[in-house]
């Protein structure tokens, strides 16, 4: 019986003896444990002081930049093609390749760039515009934004019955290049032309042959058709007078009355001639050919003008050295006036 107790004493003490060995043996592995996040802890705050991750940014295997907001910026990019850069003329965006990103931890101070990786990526691709172009004989004159804007143009140009409306129309472009866009009334303002004012087709006498006369100063060949600026009655004549040479002829008419291009030309002056003319206007048709017209009450042209054979060019006053209402016309001949009455009037 003794020896029995016994027994079970040392087996109890040994059960006892191996529970406390575990616990020892749980204990020493949890500080193990313990101290290993620690270390981590301690080495992730260390390195997340001086690295952080961040995704480095490839084009076509090209290094573009690093970012660290990955999918915001992909955002941006996908915004941009989808709907441009709020430029409302943009007819579509072609970009070639997307950007590949991958993640890395890198120290700090390296700097993300999202904008300069976005101008790179928008750079890459093509941008397509859309806008409209006013044309004039074929030729591209000035560019609008929208299609609206183009028929204003032309349809208030023909409103006003600008003289080149016939030439002018409007286009649509689609071209990577975008150009300045004017606005509509100063394209207006600079196309338009003044409508033709045809009031000579009464006064036509002379058909464009050859001239030949015996007067003085000889037969010169102007080699094209004149027609009378104004019909009136003749009161001074080419040639020497009192008060020196007189080198037109005077037409009197009422003040006002049109006075037509005696033919197709270029206007050289358009303004007030110190020399007793007045208001004057001189067209130079060719040929040497120049035809001036003085003392005018208005004038309705400008240099460098065009202007055809008919079209009212100036009203007849008495401006300058004038004493009623009259057209003083010259003829001249590479510089030197010629008897307008050997072509008209005569
Ligand atoms: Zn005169």
């Amino acid at each position: 019986m003794r020896k029995e107790h016994k027994t079970i004493e040392i087996g109890v003490f040994k059960i006892l003896k191996s529970i406390k060995s575990i616990f020892v043996h749980i204990r020493s592995s949890l500080k193990f444990i313990f101290l290993i996040i620690i270390a981590t802890v301690l080495i992730v705050g260390i390195i997340s002081l001086v690295y952080r991750p961040m995704y480095s940014v490839t084009l076509n295997g090209e290094f573009i930049g690093y970012t660290t907001n990955k999918s915001k910026l992909q955002k941006r990019i996908n915004e941009y093609i989808e709907y441009g850069d709020g430029n409302e003329n943009i007819a579509f965006i072609d970009v070639q390749s997307l950007p590949e990103y991958s993640l890395c931890l890198l120290k700090k101070e390296n700097k993300t760039n999202d904008d300069e990786i976005f101008e790179k990526i928008k750079n890459s691709g093509t941008t397509y515009y859309e806008y409209y172009a006013i044309v004039e004989k074929s030729e591209e004159k000035y560019y609008v934004s929208t299609k609206d804007e183009a028929e204003k143009i032309i349809n208030k140009l023909k409103e006003k019955k600008s003289r080149n409306i016939d030439d002018l129309a409007y286009t649509q472009i689609h071209s990577t290049e975008l150009k300045n866009f004017k606005d509509t009334e100063s394209i207006i303002t600079a196309l338009y032309e003044k409508p033709k004012i045809v009031v000579a087709s009464a006064y036509s006498t002379y058909s464009g042959e050859r001239i030949i006369s015996n007067a003085v100063p000889s037969s010169k060949v102007l080699g094209i058709g004149l027609i009378k600026p104004v019909s009136g009655i003749i009161t001074s004549r080419f040639g020497v007078r009192s008060s020196g040479n007189h080198k037109g002829l005077d037409i009197a008419t009422s003040t006002g009355t049109p006075v037509a291009a005696a033919a197709g030309g270029t206007v050289i002056f358009s303004g007030w001639d110190s020399y007793g003319l007045g208001n004057c206007v001189k067209i130079s048709h060719g040929n040497g050919v120049v035809t001036v017209y003085g003392h005018c009450s208005k004038l309705y042209v400008t240099s460098g003008e065009k202007v055809s054979a008919g079209e009212a060019i100036a009203a007849v006053g008495s401006t300058g050295n004038s004493t009623g209402p009259h057209l003083h016309l010259e003829i001249r001949v590479n510089g030197s006036p010629q008897n307008p009455q050997l072509y008209l009037y005569k």
